[in-house]
């Protein structure tokens, strides 16, 4: 018998299948991108809402049906399938009220009739969800706890699977990603976060950015004055890409691996190594507006203001997490972090950069929590009740970015040294004067450990898998369509395209579901002259791609 690990991330999902009596990995699957139009949680609640939870829910099962084909095994012997992932994607995946994650305070959740759902541990078969999709008639799913409203089961993976929930010293912990979740720990008190980091951290929404995947380029270092470019394997293992001089671009010496986009770390190491060698003495300007890694690679301005937004908002969430827990900065001893991002990141990279707190006594990168926690669950049912146990044990306090005025303050402050290149020393100028503590230099000299090679750090015999076109196609009517097309000209991702039916009488808009940029974008809603397009009344498409 076979159990399945999943982890139902922002930017996309992954899964390992697992031999439940050898206890042994046997083929990893993961998407590049998620089913539902959007490139963070708040897009995906906007869409689910609304366009309908039963369309949402329907775009998450069939990407997990497409997951679950690419192990080819035989559906009874699926047992167990346990999952992981932030609130709003497991109440998605569970086809579960998700309103409450929308409004934030009781009495505007009780005004518009929204009932608090409790997110409690669930087990249920899985025919309750997968019927008529992928029948699974001898397997039940598992999902963790909440440990409450805001603090999902990826926030308690992020705890238990490091050494933070244990720790005596005060500590920080992260899983860095499109919603970065954040933690700190003093003594027995935990303070939660999350930042609206954005895709950029992940290496979408940036000209040749890619997600963490194989040809990626994770991280670069200095070699003989020119950039080594590292660059993920097929396993996903940081190796040897090419040799450039990243101003005319020449390559000087091709290395084993050849990278086809640049992820998240990358870009966050070329900002360090730019701003370290002098490239760019005012952020964000670059060389001649670019930094060129390979062939059809390059960093643009644009990218170092978008990549550095998003540090900038994990940064100031980071800070302010200190701030209103009265703690000194100095006091922070450990950093621990996780995702992908926190795993491939060059730790001295990120420190000097921000994106970790530099004055951190150490530095500890996992991988993929969420999924390391849904392992462990799938494998043995009985650590359920563990993790229950510990779940009721933790009292967190939420803190909400969006309502912080210290936030607010340093994020401020962080837009202007991304956007404008505002110098450190009037950086703590403006901290001074909003009456927030300034935070120290970076130490000198820091414990780095890193404890995987690989954010999933095995993969199985049969090795990685990768979705990169779930390929499923929303429609609605455009029944005032006068084909113009100017919608498909719009769009930014080539999302969109009119057809016709019943002879040419019937209009007809299909988009893309992976691609489409949602919420945030809106330019074919925007640009349609008679306003026929209409997002909301998506439905799939039965014939969607294979
Ligand atoms: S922009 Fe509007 S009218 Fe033009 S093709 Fe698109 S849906 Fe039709
Ligand atoms: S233009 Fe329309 S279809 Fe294209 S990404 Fe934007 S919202 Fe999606």
């Amino acid at each position: 018998m076979y159990v399945i690990s999943l982890d139902l991330g922002t930017s996309g999902f992954r899964s390992q299948l697992i031999d439940l009596d050898k206890k042994e990995t046997i083929k990893t699957v993961i998407t590049m991108g998620h089913p539902l139009p959007g490139g963070n949680v708040m897009d995906h609640l906007d869409f689910a809402m609304a366009t309908g939870e039963d369309v949402a829910h329907r775009l998450m099962i069939e990407t997990v049906k497409k997951i679950l084909e690419k192990f080819d095994v035989e559906p009874e012997k699926i047992e167990r399938i346990a999952v992981c992932g932030n609130p709003i994607q497991l109440s998605l995946f569970q086809n579960m009220e998700i309103r409450d994650l929308a409004y934030a305070g009781e009495n505007k959740q009780k005004s518009l009739g929204v009932k608090d759902v409790k997110r409690e541990a669930r087990i249920f078969p899985a025919n309750e969800i997968f019927k008529g999709i992928f029948e699974m008639d001898n397997c039940e799913i598992i999902v963790p706890p909440a440990i409450k409203h805001e603090i999902g089961a990826d926030a308690l993976a992020m705890m238990l699977e490091t050494d933070f929930i244990h720790q005596t010293e005060p500590c920080l912990v992260t899983d860095y990603g499109t919603n970065a979740e954040m933690a700190l720990k003093i003594g027995d008190r935990i303070m939660t976060a999350s930042a609206a980091a954005g895709p950029a951290i992940e290496g979408q929404g940036i000209a040749c950015g890619m997600l963490a995947g194989p040809g990626a380029i994770s991280d670069l270092t200095v070699e003989n004055g020119l950039w080594r470019l590292t660059v993920l394997d097929r396993t996903m293992s940081p190796g040897e890409g090419p040799l450039v001089d990243p101003v005319t671009g020449e390559i000087a010496e091709e290395g084993g691996l050849i990278p086809k986009g640049i992820t998240g770390t990358g870009v966050i190491s070329t900002i360090a190594l730019a701003i370290r060698e002098g490239l760019m003495t005012k952020i964000p300007e670059l060389p001649n507006g670019k930094l060129i890694l390979s062939e059809n690679i390059m960093i643009s301005n644009k990218d170092v203001e978008e990549v550095g937004k998003a540090i900038g908002a994990i940064r100031a969430a980071h800070l302010t997490l200190m701030v209103e827990s009265g703690m000194k900065f100095e006091d922070l001893t450990y950093s621990y972090m996780s995702g992908a991002t926190g795993t491939y990141v060059n730790a001295e990279n990120a420190r000097y950069i921000g994106s970790v707190p530099g004055f951190s006594k150490n530095i500890i990168q996992f991988g993929n929590t969420s999924l390391g926690l849904a392992r462990k669950i799938a494998i043995d049912r009985s650590k359920l009740d563990e993790v229950i146990g510990i779940a009721k044990k933790i009292q967190a306090d939420h803190l909400m970015m969006a309502t912080s005025e210290t936030f607010k303050d340093i994020y401020i402050c962080e837009l202007s040294k991304w956007q404008q290149g505002m110098p450190e020393d009037v950086y703590k100028q403006m901290l001074e004067m909003y009456k927030i503590p300034v935070f120290p230099e970076n130490i000198k000299e820091v414990e780095i450990e890193k404890r995987v090679v690989r954010d999933i750090d095995d993969v199985g015999k049969l090795g990685l898998e990768i979705v990169k076109d779930i390929g499923i196609i929303l429609e609605a009517p455009v029944v005032d369509c006068i084909l113009c097309h100017k919608c498909e000209q719009e769009c930014p991702e080539d999302a969109v395209i009119i057809i016709q039916k019943d002879g040419e009488k019937e209009r007809y808009a299909n988009v893309d579901s992976q691609h489409c940029l949602g919420t945030s974008c809106r330019r074919c809603v925007a640009i349609c002259p008679v306003q026929t397009m209409n997002h909301k009344i998506l439905k799939i498409r039965k014939s969607s791609k294979k």
